[in-house]
């Protein structure tokens, strides 16, 4: 029989009655013919408060049992799927990740995927199990203990599921009903994406877009898995939601597919660096080792040998880099100053279309400067072109950029 995942979120499994609800959907899935594997969250909120629980238990805790604790909420939620489903009379059972096996690095709280045993639950199926209720997010790690894949990491659980059984498509149900050209929250005229590009979803789960956990995108590309995002809150029909698909299945698309923004970004520029073979390295070495994440960077043109290096980062992240800098100067590194900025934000548009047709660019710092929005740093890919702006102007540029591109029409 084919083979189909189906993914619930956590507000798709808050309560005992959705869950209900996506066990209805499931069995629709079940009475069409297909062995289901369902990949379920914790139920909302859940996550949040076990991660709460051991931060207040041990401050610089134990990541083994940091993940002992927060890989219990999808426990509960596997369960409760597998009775329901049991109730309405379809043959269901739950499984942990360490019973499936899912296999994992022992990087605890972002552990890897490294191989999932098809034997288990094959053997269930072919002895009449319909409907294998996984927990999501958890996997067991070279030394026998429970691992959890990092926050949204169901998702992912969902995709490696899809590619090691040969799913005919992975459905994830969340709370939205499909991939956006944007958030409808900045923009209204937002329109829902009825297919986007393995590698479109990818720049957009990375710059920002909170949709999809960008790791499992990655997987999905990879091993070709056809990805539905969809609401489980809405009727369901064929069509329904958004479908993340390679680039030959898509005929037509905008040059531009999606405006994404990322609001907690800061800037930090040192002044007068030298310029000399070896520095960026020196800054960016020494930052890695920090666990800095660098996103963007600019280098001035020099004057008198003397230059100055931009770079963006996530707020949250900033005393870490202070911190290393400021530890390296006078030693490895000189330096006038370390200039942080911590009000800006960054905006990208994106598509595939751009690989082929010139002047995006163009267009885009052409709308900018027509709502006399300043420019800080620029970067480029062939498919995203991204700018680091002031955050007050965030909103006003998303907009402004869906109305130029025409993103409310499709193509
Ligand atoms: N429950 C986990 C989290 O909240 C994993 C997931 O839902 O994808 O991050
Ligand atoms: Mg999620």
């Amino acid at each position: 029989m084919p083979t189909l995942v189906m993914k619930f979120g956590g507000t798709s499994v808050a309560n005992l009655d959705r869950i209900r609800r996506a066990a209805k959907r499931v069995g629709v899935e079940v009475a069409k013919g297909y062995d289901v594997i369902v990949i379920v969250s914790a139920m909302s909120g859940k996550t949040n408060e076990l991660v709460g629980w051991v931060n207040e238990t041990s401050p610089f805790f134990d990541a083994r049992e940091f993940d002992a604790v927060v890989s219990s909420g999808e426990n509960v939620t596997a369960g409760l799927m597998a009775l329901t489903l049991q109730e309405m009379d379809v043959p269901a059972r739950s499984w942990q990740g360490w019973q499936v096996p899912v296999e994992t690095t022992d990087a605890h709280a972002a552990a890897r995927i490294e191989e999932i045993g098809t034997e288990n639950i094959n053997k269930k199926f072919a002895e009449g199990m319909r409907v294998a209720v996984v927990a999501g997010f958890q996997g067991i790690g070279p030394d026998g203990r429970v691992t959890t894949l990092g926050r949204g990491g169901s998702d992912t659980t969902a995709v490696a599921f899809a590619a090691a059984f040969g799913a005919e498509r992975c459905d994830i149900y969340t709370d939205v009903d499909g991939v956006y050209t944007t958030d409808p929250r900045i923009s209204p005229k937002a329109r829902k994406l009825e297919k986007i590009a393995f590698e479109e979803m990818l720049e957009l789960a990375s710059l920002g877009a909170k949709v999809l956990q960008t790791r499992s995108v990655e997987l999905a590309m990879r091993y070709r898995v056809r990805l539905r995002v969809l609401s489980s809150f809405e009727e369901q029909n064929d069509n329904a939601g958004t479908l993340v698909c390679a680039e030959e299945e898509i005929m037509e698309s905008n040059v531009v597919s999606g405006v994404a923004y990322s609001r907690d970004e800061a800037k930090m520029t040192l002044l007068s660096v030298a310029d000399r073979p070896g520095i960026a390295s020196i800054i960016f070495g020494c930052l890695s080792d920090a666990g800095v994440n660098v996103d963007m960077i600019v280098q001035n043109i020099s004057e008198e040998g003397r230059t100055d290096m931009t770079f963006s980062l996530p707020t949250d992240q900033v005393k870490r880099a202070e911190k290393a800098l400021t530890d390296i100067k006078g030693k490895d590194l000189n330096y006038a100053e370390l200039v942080t900025d911590m009000d800006v934000a960054k905006v990208s548009v994106v598509g595939i279309g751009m690989r082929s047709q010139s002047g995006v660019a163009a267009k885009m710092f052409k709308v900018l400067s027509d709502e006399g929005i300043n420019i800080r740093v620029i970067t480029t890919s062939e498919i995203k072109i991204s700018v680091l702006i002031d955050r007050k102007y965030m909103e006003l540029a998303v907009q402004a950029l869906h109305d130029a591109f025409e993103l409310e029409k499709a193509a």
